[in-house]
């Protein structure tokens, strides 16, 4: 095969030098007949020595051309590399020596190649992005697996499977689509039925190789995003509605008292003692809103170290706090069993928690109630901090939501009551960067019962 046009040239050679030799034989035979045989002989010979010659030729043309290929195919065999090769000065030999000179370069990109690939695919792999590329036909050509988890496909997808026993998402087939019918980028916002109802950013894009064509999306989990993009509208919407209300009221009050209400001698000190309660109320909210951001940010802005703290002390320094205001509501309040017990944490934060739970189960309470502190020591060397009331009691239904921030039972009442709905929210976020939990149990009318376990000190 290889030298079958050698042999055609060397057959077609052969017959044209037969041919021309017998002219000339006959031609001369012609002058002189009794010269036929000898021309005839000297013709056979020289016939038989070309076909010789022509035979040792391609036999060593064959040779050198099947050593050729082989080191060819083999040419990223690093063992090749030893191999026999045509050393003549020929054209066969010219070739032989610029395959031998490529053959390392080749060899080395080849494996530089490799290495960024697999280096690629490492990438690829790790991406909390997904990753999708698809053919002009839409079948997947690559994909991670963090797609595939996003999608809730099995791992390993296989190339060549087409998208659509992949992805039963519309949304996303129409921008892979899209992608390939237009040719240009576009960006989307899809929500994946089969990723959990998670919300994707999708960059897609047109994949273009040397002789194919297709389509690449990534996929960004914004889910969370989402979510805090929802918290902080929700936040701030709250914070200006608590803040409209007392700032209405002051704007009111202070409108009414320059309108003429100063010299309503009857009024006016009510109307001022209104507008310092709202102003006092400003100032709650403006402390909790502080007090919360500074818990959130994990006190990174001003970080303390926790210290130890005795319970007791503590116990007792928020109880002396809430004092007057049970006095005045004509609540008991009661040490119970007081363990002497110390955690890890900041003294003034810890406080502020039994201070926010001891004036909320005597604000709710009822006339002759009772709020009852108890701190005892566990076993699994955690401490148990219990406060319980026999107060209003709060809703099964609203118990999952008190610790929000600004939710509220009855708004009313907690508004009258100076209340900023940030207390819980505050408790929570101390009690959890303590690495303790907190619990809520009530009744309606019957009471509630506040507790906290936190880690104990050895
Ligand atoms: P507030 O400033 O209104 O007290 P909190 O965050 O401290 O805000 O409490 C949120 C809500 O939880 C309160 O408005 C109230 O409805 C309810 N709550 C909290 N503690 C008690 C309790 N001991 N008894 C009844 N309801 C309570």
């Amino acid at each position: 095969m290889r030298t079958r046009v050698i042999r055609t040239f060397l057959t077609i050679a052969f017959a044209s030098l037969a041919a021309a030799l017998l002219a000339l034989d006959l031609y001369a035979a012609q002058a002189s007949p009794s010269l036929w045989y000898p021309l005839l002989m000297i013709t056979g010979t020289i016939l038989l020595l070309a076909a010789m010659l022509a035979y040792l030729f391609v036999r060593s043309f064959s040779r050198q051309t099947a050593e050729l290929r082989s080191y060819a195919e083999r040419l990223l065999d690093p063992l090749a590399s030893g191999e026999q090769l045509p050393a003549g000065n020929d054209d066969l030999g010219d070739l032989a020596r610029s395959l031998q000179r490529m053959a390392p370069k080749i060899r080395e990109l080849v494996e530089t190649l490799k290495l960024e690939n697999a280096r690629r695919e490492a990438i690829l792999a790790s991406m909390v992005e997904g990753v999708l590329a698809v053919d002009k036909d839409l079948r997947v050509t690559f994909c991670n697996n963090s797609f595939a988890r996003a999608v809730g496909a099995r791992i390993p997808v296989h190339a060549g499977l087409p998208l659509l026993d992949l992805v039963r998402d519309p949304g996303l087939l129409e921008v892979m689509n899209g992608v390939l019918a237009t040719g240009e980028r576009s960006e989307h916002r899809l929500t994946l039925p089969a990723a959990a109802d998670h919300t994707f950013e999708v960059l897609a894009g047109p994949l273009a190789g040397p002789s194919t064509r297709g389509a690449l999306a990534i996929l960004h989990d914004v889910t969370e995003l989402e979510r805090l993009e929802r918290v902080r509208k929700d936040f701030v919407a709250n914070v200006s509605h608590e803040l409209r209300t007392p700032l209405a009221a002051i704007r009111g009050y202070a409108e009414t008292l320059l309108d003429g209400a100063l010299q309503d001698e009857k009024h006016n000190r009510r109307f001022v003692e209104i507008i310092e309660a709202q102003a006092t109320r400003l100032s709650n909210i403006a402390s909790d809103l502080l007090t919360l951001s500074e818990l959130e940010s994990n006190g990174k802005a001003r970080p303390t170290p926790p210290q130890p703290v005795s319970i007791r002390a503590v116990a007792e320094s928020a109880m002396r706090t809430v004092e007057s205001a049970a006095r005045v509501r004509g609540v008991r309040l009661v040490c119970g069993h007081m363990d002497d017990v110390a955690v890890l944490g900041s003294e003034l934060r810890l406080e502020q928690v039994l201070v926010n739970l001891l004036d909320n189960a005597v604000k709710f309470n009822r006339p002759n109630g009772e709020v009852r502190l108890e701190v005892r020591e566990l076993d699994d060397g955690a401490v148990r901090i219990a406060i319980r009331d026999t107060g209003i009691g709060i809703p099964s239904e609203d118990l999952p939501r008190i610790f929000e921030r600004f939710y509220r039972v009855d708004k009313a009442r907690s508004r009258e009551m100076g209340g900023t709905g940030l207390g819980l929210s505050i408790v929570r976020h101390v009690i959890e960067q303590m690495s303790g939990t907190i619990k809520v149990d009530s009744q309606l009318g019957v009471g509630s019962e506040f507790v906290i376990t936190l880690p104990a000190l050895d």
